[in-house]
């Protein structure tokens, strides 16, 4: 059954009880904390919702959010696309104390005695925030800035450190040479 989308806040409990499910398109212009995370403010971003409450009468919001960002390089400083896909499953509560009892598999949502309303773009910044790795590079092959021959050292590490194995053999020459003698 097709519904409305979502308001821009919305009283989530109103939500539950219609065991609501939608989806919705979001820009990134409108989530400011991301401002510093990302190179630029394109693109758009996708979300999925249900609502319900779950079997422990549990109430709940999940979904997931996907979309492309563009991240700085960290290698060459330009623009590198990020495929975001984060999946989210919050249990809706009204306390911290609530909070701690809720099942492993729930985020808790604490919702304020004072304000009842939700924001989507809050949620779904909120998840953005916690899939956006903290250093990104483009793909092998993609980057203005290729990786030195130097910089592949760890065949060259391997070898000063098999180094030092070399030097038994070398004493036990010693210890037979010396019982040559
Ligand atoms: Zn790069």
């Amino acid at each position: 059954m097709y519904m409305q989308s979502l308001p821009t806040r919305f009283d989530p409990m109103l939500y539950v009880r219609r065991a609501y499910e939608g989806e919705g398109r979001l820009s990134l212009k409108t989530m400011a904390r991301l401002q510093n995370r990302l190179l630029d403010q394109e693109g758009e971003i996708t979300y999925q919702v249900a609502f319900g409450v779950d079997a422990q009468s549990i109430k709940f919001v999940r979904g997931q959010v996907t979309g492309i960002c563009h991240l700085q390089c960290q290698r060459c400083l330009e623009s590198v696309d990020y495929n975001l896909y984060q999946e989210f499953q919050l249990g809706l509560v009204r306390s911290e104390q609530e909070a701690d009892q809720l099942p492993q598999q729930y985020e808790p949502l604490i919702l304020d005695e004072d304000c009842e309303t939700i924001s989507m773009t809050d949620l779904v910044e909120e998840e953005i925030l916690l899939a956006l790795p903290i250093v990104h590079v483009h793909e092998e092959g993609q980057c203005s800035v290729k990786v030195p021959v130097a910089a592949q050292a760890p065949v060259v590490d391997q070898e000063q450190q098999q180094k030092p194995r070399v030097n038994p053999f070398a004493v036990l020459k010693e210890l037979k040479d010396l019982k040559q003698k």
